[in-house]
């Protein structure tokens, strides 16, 4: 907040609350002389607010000053794409830039590339409004008070929230005019939800429930601390539900949860105070031992190695965080679940044994679990209609975006003064048009291609399934994919890559075999098979140590193609050749299992989706 003006003009609680969670976002690069940050904010009622706010970051003082630094923020309006996608490219133009977009999967791809950023602006913290009422207000709120204020639209708060003005008398007006639950802020945050009867989480539920009974048994005396898992890493999207499992777990488990994260320690901004926040989370759990400490935005800690900006205060917060993590000062019966987007952007050390030493990654819900996701913010709803139409035309959403839509068709429903019927999903559901036979069958054998490759090369195939819709609003968006468990465990060794790239190209290469040709699909876009098969290559030649020659280049395994520009001619050569290599083993797979893969096309074309055990089956009986 050291940045901000308390009396910014026309800045009220909800601008500075925004102006909190814009600024955390941009932490990192805001000192960098150019930037383009995109910010996916998940409330887009306030978008206006946030848009200020991302104003008020990029241009400090009062606003009105004019510097000679270049900086724009835009919002990019689903309703308006065209528009906005030239807006959008004029805007990437200047000096720092930051795009503010409704939902995450609205990003075109060229824009995507284009930034150097993408972050989901999550609802804000109890402790950012009790920083924020410190701050600007000057009066210090109880946690509770700050969740009662969060609860309350924005609206009206910017109207009641006055400096000087107690806050029992904001609270009381707010609750006399009954305004609470008006924004969509606490609606629905599952405070009821058990692991149980929760869908989407995978190996996470698993490793979960497993939690529950060694506490139970710890409870019980039955084993010690030692005998328990301490630590879990959780990967994914946004939206995918990492933060509501860490309360899911806890509850569980029957303990009680204390929330942290980086941004929230250094509300204050001195590394004095981040370390102290941060010690004293892990000492709340401790008091409250057995219990759960949840650290939301793990990857924002950085990386000791990355040559970024603020080196030595990430340097600092991460031996803090190891510290904290070995309990020098004793953490015996604090469980830590840590939640990040990019994995790959954590310190090694801070996923070493006995600290973060577990990681699983959360994937987008498939058809089953979204179904499940829509009955659980459905709330008894729609109880006995069939909702499968639902779960299919929500292919590629978040958990996230599942609860967005059916906060949309509940409140066109309570427009329309009844309950909810099918009709409102339907029309808030993403535009979508169902895919021709012929298509889907090019997509069935492209993901029984994955799904065999992988099965054969010993991978273990969660599901596998493919659309039989596609969305007509975006243009990323997964047709269909292969879902495999992840292996901890597993020693990244030379032959551990070829095979991810032998599964990565095994799609089209069964579309080579059974169709006679592949499309350019494969190709098209960072996350695309060619392009991520072809980063592995790269990197066994050129960062990993994995290649012909031994020189290892710093590691970003998040670059674009773009930059492989660096890389030399003959890398490039040897890395083309592992892929030909790899496509031709693919093939010798694929063939070696054509009368399984002509099953499977079948089963996976009249049911969507397959799970592992059925494709192993398949699989298995046909070699006999
Ligand atoms: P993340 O931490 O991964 O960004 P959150 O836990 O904040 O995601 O999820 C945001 C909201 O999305 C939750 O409050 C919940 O309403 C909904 N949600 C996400 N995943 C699930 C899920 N698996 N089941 C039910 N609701 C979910």
């Amino acid at each position: 907040m050291k940045f901000i003006s308390r009396t910014r003009p026309n800045f009220c609680l909800p601008d500075y609350l925004a102006y909190c969670s814009v600024a955390a976002a941009v932490r990192h690069i805001r000192r960098a002389p150019h930037f383009a940050v995109g910010l996916v904010i998940s409330q887009s009622a306030d978008i206006d607010t946030y848009y200020r706010a991302a104003h008020a970051v990029l241009k400090p003082g009062d606003g009105r000053r004019n510097s000679d630094v270049r900086t724009l923020p835009i919002i990019f309006k689903d309703a308006q794409p065209q528009t906005s996608h030239s807006n959008a490219i004029e805007a990437l133009e200047n000096d720092k830039v930051i795009i503010l977009f409704e939902r995450e999967d609205s990003i075109p791809p060229d824009i995507r590339v284009a930034l150097d950023l993408v972050v989901r602006i999550g609802i804000p913290t109890p402790e950012q409004a009790r920083g924020v009422m410190r701050w600007v207000y000057r009066t210090e709120i109880s946690g509770l008070q700050a969740k009662e204020l969060l609860a309350h639209d924005w609206e009206r708060l910017r109207h009641v929230v006055r400096p000087g003005r107690p806050i029992s008398r904001v609270l009381s007006t707010l609750t006399n005019h009954n305004t609470t639950v008006a924004s969509g802020l606490s609606e629905s945050d599952g405070s009821e939800l058990f692991l149980q009867n929760m869908a989407g989480y995978g190996e996470a539920r698993d490793w979960g429930l497993e939690l529950a009974t060694d506490i139970h048994d710890l409870k019980a005396g039955l084993i010690e601390w030692n005998d328990v898992d301490k630590g879990l890493l959780l990967s994914g999207p946004p939206g995918t539900g990492k933060t509501i499992y860490a309360d899911a777990l806890a509850r569980t488990c029957g303990v009680p949860v204390v929330h942290g994260s980086a941004s929230q320690w250094q509300a204050r901004g001195h590394l004095g105070d981040f370390l102290k926040a941060m010690r004293a989370s892990f000492a709340e759990a401790k008091k409250l031992a057995p219990a759960i400490l949840f650290i939301d935005e793990l990857d924002s800690f950085g990386d000791r190695n990355d040559e970024s900006n603020n080196q030595s205060y990430d340097t600092k917060a991460i031996n803090g965080l190891l510290e904290c993590l070995d309990g020098s000062q004793d953490r015996d019966g604090v469980v830590v679940v840590a939640a990040c987007n990019f994995p790959d952007r954590i310190d090694g050390a801070i996923l070493r044994s006995g600290r973060l030493d577990r990681h699983i990654r959360i994937e987008l819900p498939n058809a089953e679990a979204r179904e499940a996701i829509l009955r659980i913010h459905l709330r008894g709803e729609l109880a006995l209609e069939d909702i499968t139409e639902f779960a299919l035309a929500s292919v590629g959403a978040t958990g996230a975006d599942i609860a967005r839509l059916i906060r949309d068709a509940r409140r066109l429903a309570r427009r329309k003064k009844r309950s909810m019927l099918q009709q409102d999903l339907r029309a808030v559901m993403p535009k979508s048009e169902v895919i021709p036979r012929e298509n889907l069958y090019a997509n069935a054998v492209h993901e029984i291609g994955h799904a065999i490759a992988g099965v054969a090369l010993g991978l273990e195939l969660r599901h596998v399934e493919i659309s039989p819709v596609i969305r007509l609003t975006s243009d990323v968006q997964g047709l269909g994919g292969a879902c495999f468990a992840s292996r901890p465990w597993e020693r990244r060794t030379r032959q551990h890559y070829l095979d991810m790239i032998a599964v990565y190209v095994a799609g089209s290469v069964a579309e080579d075999i059974f169709l006679g040709s592949h499309d350019d699909g494969w190709a098209i876009g960072k996350a695309s098979d060619l392009q991520r098969a072809t980063r592995l290559a790269i990197d066994m030649e050129f960062v990993l140590g994995l290649g012909e020659h031994l020189f290892a280049h710093s590691s970003d395994i998040n670059r674009g193609m773009a930059e492989f520009r660096d890389v030399d001619q003959s890398t490039m050569l040897r890395a083309d050749r592992i892929l030909r290599e790899q496509v031709a083993r693919a093939h010798e797979i694929i063939e070696r299992h054509r009368e399984a893969s002509v099953k499977l096309h079948g089963e996976l074309l009249e049911h969507s989706g397959l799970s592992g055990e059925r494709v192993l089956a398949v699989v298995e009986e046909a070699m006999k």
